[in-house]
């Protein structure tokens, strides 16, 4: 296992350099970088060669503790004290400290995530500052109510405050810009944090620690604990004294969560899960438009991406041409290192997360779906990287694991349906409810369908967008909880409720 740096092929920011450089990277307690009381660390490696880029401390059960100790006395101390015209202030400063140090912090998620550079630069970065001075501005805006009750002589009126000491845990398909999507809220509204970024990717939430601390927050107003799900994630649910954690991952952990949550002081939970998401193409589209638009729903980020539109519908009419189609596009996609000039995408985050891709796609074969294009490793000079080449199978069966089942890879299963009532049945049935995308000219189609899904968010004649000011999150399985917009004041205030006997 070399040292990435070692590499000639990619000359690097002297900022991204010297924060590799410079030794194992710290936990970030209190205000102060510290190793993990046990001493213990982890490597995290770049997807696309499997090289070693750093040691990192693993925090366990006693770093969990101080960091909470940290937390709450910020919270009872100088963060609780501050208006929220000051926390915006800070918060506009950590903006542009990410904006001065967007490259670096591009070329750290590139080299962790794998994603290409181009699209670290020109997506997570920015949406990542844009959040922050989002929610700043809602900081002092969190109003409360007075309330017309029927009793007479009682003046009631309600405050909104924060909820406490907060545990963000990270998945790590966007690890930045999530740190970004649960700390700015919850920043706004007055907590304190943990900062749990996925053991694949914590490089630019232990940068992000550097930059909060640079910009002035108050020691212990965010830690940064690095480790994996056991036991770094376990210690930050199970914790007493945390009141809440919001979560981003699987559907699978999330369970998790909810039982730790219940067993230990029923803090509160909000939860961002998996997705199975349909996209619907109707014969009266614009088709190469919605061909374009599908090829990318499916395959963004690798496939990487919990909204993926991984089930696609072709109208009967137009489904051969879609699936020529759709067949064509995934042949054409560059993938490579993220470092390389015009690639489309970049690796599968582990060996291990590529094994199960493949383990699908062999159980789907098997039960008789068939492959049109892709389904294989790359080999040659990405050999050592986990490259799958973008996959398109045709299906008729609901029912199979593969068509029911969250892939997170470059995979999308195609099947053609007759009428509108099948499509919408079929579209609904998961179990999963995060996202769903319909392609028609048919305005009036096109606002039924987004009524009749049971899905958080629905895409027309688009997919994939994301914005600070929409409310993002899922349905049934995937999860409860509104994301960014002014939901997300939700997750992390609390209401109190004042009566006041005027006589
Ligand atoms: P994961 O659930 O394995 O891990 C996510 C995070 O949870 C990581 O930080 C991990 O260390 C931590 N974790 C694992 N076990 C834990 C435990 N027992 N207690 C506390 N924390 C624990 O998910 P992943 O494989 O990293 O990410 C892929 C999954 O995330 C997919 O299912 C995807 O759909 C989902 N996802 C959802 C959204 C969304 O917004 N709905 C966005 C991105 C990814």
């Amino acid at each position: 296992m070399v040292n990435d740096l070692k590499r000639t092929d990619v000359e690097l920011q002297s900022g991204t350099k010297t924060f590799l450089e410079s030794g194992p990277k710290k936990l970030l307690i209190g205000g102060r970088w510290e190793d993990a009381a046990d001493g213990k660390t982890f490597g995290t490696h770049n997807p696309a060669n499997g090289n070693l880029l750093a040691e990192i401390a693993q925090a366990g059960p006693a770093d969990v503790d101080q960091a909470v100790k940290s937390a709450r006395q910020a919270f009872d101390g100088p963060w609780g004290q501050m208006t929220g015209a000051e926390r915006a202030r800070m918060m506009w400063k950590l903006a542009d400290l990410i904006d001065q140090h967007a490259d670096e912090l591009a070329e750290l998620e590139t080299l962790d995530n794998g994603k290409p550079i181009r699209v670290s630069r020109r997506g997570d970065l920015p949406y990542t500052s844009l959040h922050f001075r989002y929610y700043a501005g809602w900081a002092d805006k969190l109003e409360g109510a007075t309330l017309p009750v029927t009793m007479p002589n009682q003046f009631v009126y309600t405050l909104r405050e924060p909820v406490g000491v907060v545990g963000l845990i990270v998945p790590w398909n966007f690890p930045l810009l999530f740190c970004a999507w649960k700390l700015a809220p919850a920043l706004a509204c007055g907590n304190t944090a943990l900062l749990k970024p996925a053991e694949e990717t914590p490089l630019t939430a232990l940068r992000l620690g550097e930059l909060i601390v640079e910009a002035g927050f108050p020691d212990g107003v965010v830690n940064v604990l690095t480790g994996p799900g056991e036991p770094t994630g376990a210690a930050i649910t199970a914790h007493p004294d945390v009141d809440k954690v919001a979560f981003t991952g699987s559907t699978e952990v999330g369970r998790k969560i909810l039982q730790a949550a219940a067993g230990s002081n029923l803090k509160k939970v909000s939860l961002e899960l998996g997705g199975k998401s349909p996209n619907v193409i109707f014969a009266d589209s614009d088709l190469s438009r919605s061909i374009r638009g599908a090829t990318w729903a499916a395959f963004s980020t690798a496939g990487q991406e919990c909204v993926a539109g991984s089930r696609l519908f072709v109208e009967q009419s137009i489904y051969e041409e879609v699936l020529e189609g759709i067949s064509e596009q995934a042949a054409k996609v560059r993938m490579g290192d993220g470092f390389t000039p015009k690639i489309h995408l970049g690796p599968i985050i582990s060996r291990e997360q590529l094994d199960r891709i493949e383990g699908y796609l062999t159980r789907g074969q098997g039960d008789g779906v068939e492959l049109v294009t892709g389904g294989s490793r790359i080999g040659g000079e990405l050999a050592d990287g986990n490259f799958l080449a973008p996959t398109v199978f045709s299906y008729q069966d609901d029912n199979l694991e593969i068509n029911r089942e969250e892939i997170f890879g470059p995979v999308v299963g195609v099947t053609s349906f007759d009428s509108w009532e099948e499509v919408v049945a079929r579209a609904n049935d998961s179990r999963y409810g995060l996202a769903a995308g319909i392609w028609t000219e048919d305005l009036g189609k096109a606002h039924r369908f987004a009524h009749a899904l049971r899905a958080g968010t629905v895409w027309i004649n688009g997919y994939g967008m994301f914005d600070p000011a929409a409310p993002f999150g899922g349905y049934k399985e995937s999860g409860f909880g509104r994301e960014m917009g002014k939901e997300a004041l939700d997750l992390y205030t609390q209401v109190k409720t004042v009566w006041v006997n005027t006589q």
